[in-house]
């Protein structure tokens, strides 16, 4: 069988390596974009690299951010003391575009998931009990009732850590709530739409 040339190839793998691109789409995409006028190349070559330089983690929730600390959690309108725990900075945006969430978020950075290796270690488990306990011991949040929101996604693993958090934080002076049952069971915060986020949040519970 022919082969395709090397820089195609390696174009290809590379490719195939993203999510939800199988070889198909990966050949596709390697030859739109041996068709398509160099300077959008460039353009998506210096976009590339310009993410991987320029976008910082927060240090303080661990979402996306352009800054150190994120636009939102610098926010002084925000609620400091209501913290929405969430898979990913994807799921951010998600709650961000719904409008009415005022408190600030805590990005995991995944779930635990055995078959994929992820233990609690690997996620912003610690870096969250720490960040309660620091704000429990501060007089800023004296009169406040701190809230934890679980906003995992209610998936068997987004279960299982919401309850691994929750068992973590047992003991603290603090209010713990799951997101509603407004998410049908398997469902991703990031396709889920507005009214049914909305939904979820409004109907968390205590846990
Ligand atoms: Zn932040």
């Amino acid at each position: 069988m022919a082969e395709f040339p090397k820089g195609i190839k390696n174009l290809i793998n590379a490719f195939e390596r993203l999510p939800g691109i199988g070889p198909k789409g990966a050949t596709r995409l390697a030859f739109y974009l041996l068709n398509t006028p160099k300077a959008y190349v460039e353009d998506l070559a210096s976009c590339l690299i310009k993410m991987k330089t320029e976008i910082k983690i927060c240090k303080s929730c661990f979402s996306v951010s352009e800054q150190d600390i994120c636009s939102i959690c610098q926010d002084n309108r925000r609620n400091k003391a209501q913290i929405c725990v969430v898979e990913r900075a994807i799921d951010v945006m998600a709650i961000e575009n719904m409008g009415d969430y005022k408190g600030v978020y805590h990005v995991l950075g995944g779930v635990i998931n055995p078959l994929e290796h992820v233990g609690p270690d690997e996620l912003k488990i610690d870096e969250l009990v720490q960040r309660v306990k620091i704000m429990l011991t501060d007089e800023k949040y004296l009169n406040c009732n701190l809230e934890i929101i679980l906003a995992t996604n209610p998936t068997m693993e987004g279960e299982a850590t919401a309850l691994h958090i929750k068992k973590r934080l047992e003991g603290l002076k603090i209010k713990i709530s799951r997101i509603g049952s407004g998410l049908p069971i398997g469902a991703d915060l990031e396709y889920a739409d507005q009214a049914t986020l909305c939904r979820a949040l409004d109907g968390r519970r205590d846990i």
